[in-house]
């Protein structure tokens, strides 16, 4: 039956130009989905509505194409799906998971320099708790002023949630090997503090909508750079926390460029497209981004 095929996704973020690195996780993606016998799912990120350019998206879909990959119709694009969002978020609210959270930025930042305390694994400081404990007249005051807020999980709240349901305050996942082994990893999703779940900007959040359409599109295997290996806790928490079942992970590595700083776009990373307009091939962008190592082979039905 259908439903037993391992389903893979490529997630770009139309915010930028696709390079090199992009093309390592699509083909990496399409290659196992291929090996396989899955099904290959493209999904636009496009939360961010400041930032998202249609010519970036219509430049994913010319450079997957480009590079011989091919995925089913339809595809996601996010914002499509912000009700969706929602609605999870409502489901932790009901919780009492979450916390309007009207701070601004300076106020952020100043009050973490008055206290300095732990980094999040992105290396921000620790959210430091303001408006964690607003009375609600003062919160239905500034509701009615229309002052913009974030909402924000109550961690510590959550990993009691989570303990309640799965006897541990940590949340494991499983990290395919190169080998085929899977590996069960733990994580302390406390790392990230009290995480942004919807952003004052946008109604959600990367780690939100990234869960919820992982969800939705079934998806069997999440592989994807190393750069969200530390997210994955958070991810996992806010699939317990949303009764979701969990993909396996395979974080791939990331390439550098010539400075040994991993390839991005704020870096000013090469566009695929800049090959292709000099006439490179396809599958010299193959031997460049050199998948190298065997694609991981799929342990048996490793899920939960
Ligand atoms: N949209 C993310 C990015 O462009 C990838 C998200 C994911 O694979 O989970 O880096």
């Amino acid at each position: 039956n259908g439903e037993a095929r391992p389903v893979f996704r490529f997630a770009p973020s139309p915010n930028g130009p696709l390079h090199l690195g992009h093309a390592l996780s699509a083909f990496l993606n399409f290659d196992m989905a291929q090996s396989f016998g899955g099904r290959f799912l493209l999904r636009i990120e496009d939360i961010d509505l400041a930032r998202t350019r249609e010519e970036h998206v219509t430049g994913i879909f010319d450079d997957l194409a480009w590079l011989g990959l091919s995925w089913e119709e339809p595809v996601l694009r996010q914002s499509e799906h912000f009700a969706t969002y929602q609605a999870a978020a409502h489901t932790l609210l009901k919780l009492g998971l979450l916390y309007p959270c009207f701070a601004t930025r300076a106020e952020i930042a100043e009050a973490s320099k008055r206290a300095p305390g732990a980094r999040d694994p992105d290396g921000a400081p620790l959210y430091p708790g303001l408006h964690k404990r607003l009375a609600k007249e003062e919160v239905a005051e500034r509701m009615r002023r229309n002052e913009p807020f974030a909402l924000r999980l109550d961690m510590d709240q959550a990993l009691d949630v989570l303990a309640l349901r799965t006897n541990a305050r940590r949340v494991t996942f499983c990290e395919l090997a190169a080998d085929g082994t899977g590996e069960e990893i733990e994580a302390d999703p406390a790392v990230w503090g009290d995480a942004i779940i919807v952003r004052k900007d946008t109604p959600t959040s990367y780690h939100l909508a990234c869960v919820v359409d992982d969800a939705r599109q079934g998806i069997t295997h999440v592989v994807r750079g190393r750069d969200l290996y530390a997210a994955t806790g958070l991810h996992r928490l806010l699939q317990v926390l949303l009764g979701i079942r969990r993909p396996v992970y395979h974080h791939h590595r990331l390439l550098t460029g010539p400075d040994g700083r991993k390839l991005a776009k704020s870096a000013g990373a090469r566009p695929l497209a800049e090959f292709r307009d000099e006439g490179v091939e396809p599958a010299e962008v193959r031997a460049r981004v050199d998948l190298g190592h065997q694609l991981p082979t799929i342990p048996a039905n490793d899920r939960s």
